[in-house]
């Protein structure tokens, strides 16, 4: 057990640099429990309409210059056949929070999907719901449940989010998605405004106390059209610092090298994937809507992060020492092995 003021000493003693020993015990411990391998998942961003107003994120509802879209049934079902076409073993179906997606039309897509392609898993990354959906979601065949908690201190919360969302719910949200029986995904931003290292250290500590089986970490990276768009953009060195810290923290994680990362700096992703990061997640939406996907300016949606591009990647991750796997990539915590 670490203990948060021992976490705020590393951040400190890493925030301008992180220590190439800091990164190689991440990458032992990483080798030691999933050896050599990078999971690809397929991402699909199927709406971009969201009736939440997070300060951060382009795709807020209150921005009125976002260009709204929404896939179909079957162009979801397209997307999961081209990816499946490419070799892929899960797909991630991620969306604003869009009430025009019933649990029902949900359910629908996740049975069909997991019809087509039973060795398959899907993740769902759809927002904060009941315990009635989340049940319901898991029954019709899904997997896993990515939901970040963006940042684990009350006050902080407040500053990122309006009144009515509330950082309580977001929490209880992933205790009920682990007992449903999801494989769960939290995570934070680095650097998001007014955050503090003691923020951080909240969140690792949040993260030991809840045992996600998955983890995601980008930096905050600001978009114009929000109240953040000014904002200066995350650190690379701290979200580094994060990524191998949450290795170290939870040996089994399942940890993406994110898009945020590769867009903060070119040489991200491969920084990501030494500092502990065994999973990558190309896009696999329809290329005439991704770049209406704008959570932050300038996201990558191109080269190696289109999942058409996926041999390149695959290129990408073994120059970096690593090997592509196409398996679905199960968490390895005991009760999914
Ligand atoms: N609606 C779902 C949810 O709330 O979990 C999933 C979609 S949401 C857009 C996915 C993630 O994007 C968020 O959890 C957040 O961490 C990240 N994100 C949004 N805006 C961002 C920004 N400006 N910089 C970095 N990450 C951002």
């Amino acid at each position: 057990m670490i203990t948060k003021n021992e976490f705020i000493s590393i951040l400190e003693e890493n925030k301008n640099q992180i220590s190439p020993l800091l990164m190689e015990k991440a990458d032992v411990i990483r080798r030691e429990n999933y050896g050599e391998s990078v999971y690809l998942r397929g991402l699909i961003e199927f709406t971009n309409y969201c009736k939440n107003n997070c300060y951060y994120c382009g795709i807020r509802a209150g921005n009125k210059k976002a260009k709204r879209y929404r896939l179909t049934r079957e162009e979801i079902l397209s997307c999961c056949a081209a990816g499946n076409a490419l070799g892929f073993q899960t797909f991630v179906l991620q969306g604003g929070e869009d009430p025009w997606f019933s649990d029902r039309e949900i359910c629908e897509i996740v049975w069909t999907i997991k019809s087509r392609y039973p060795t398959s898993a899907v993740t769902l990354s759809i927002g904060e719901k009941s315990r009635e959906s989340y049940q319901a979601y898991h029954n019709a065949g899904a997997d896993r449940y990515l939901l970040r908690h963006e940042t684990a201190t009350e006050d902080h919360y407040k500053k990122l989010h309006p009144e009515n969302m509330l950082l309580q719910n977001r929490k209880k949200c992933l205790y009920t998605l682990k007992e449903i029986g999801f494989q769960v995904g939290a995570g934070c931003m680095v650097g998001s405004p007014g955050q503090t290292l003691a923020h951080l250290a909240e969140d690792l500590c949040f993260l030991q106390e809840l045992q996600p089986q998955m983890v995601g970490i980008g930096p905050f990276l600001p978009h114009i059209d929000t109240p953040f768009g000014k904002e200066k953009a995350g650190s690379l060195s701290l979200t580094l610092t994060m990524v191998a810290l949450t290795r170290i923290l939870l040996p089994k994680v399942l940890l993406p090298s994110t898009t945020a990362l590769g867009t903060l700096t070119p040489e991200g992703r491969k920084l990501g994937l030494k500092c502990g990061a065994n999973v990558v997640m190309p896009n696999l939406s329809p290329p005439e809507h991704r770049k209406d996907y704008t959570l932050y300016n300038n996201k990558l949606c191109t080269g190696n992060e289109a999942a058409e591009a996926v041999q390149s990647l695959c290129e990408e991750i073994k120059m970096t020492g690593y090997l592509p796997d196409f398996s679905r990539g199960d968490s390895k915590m005991e009760k999914f092995i």
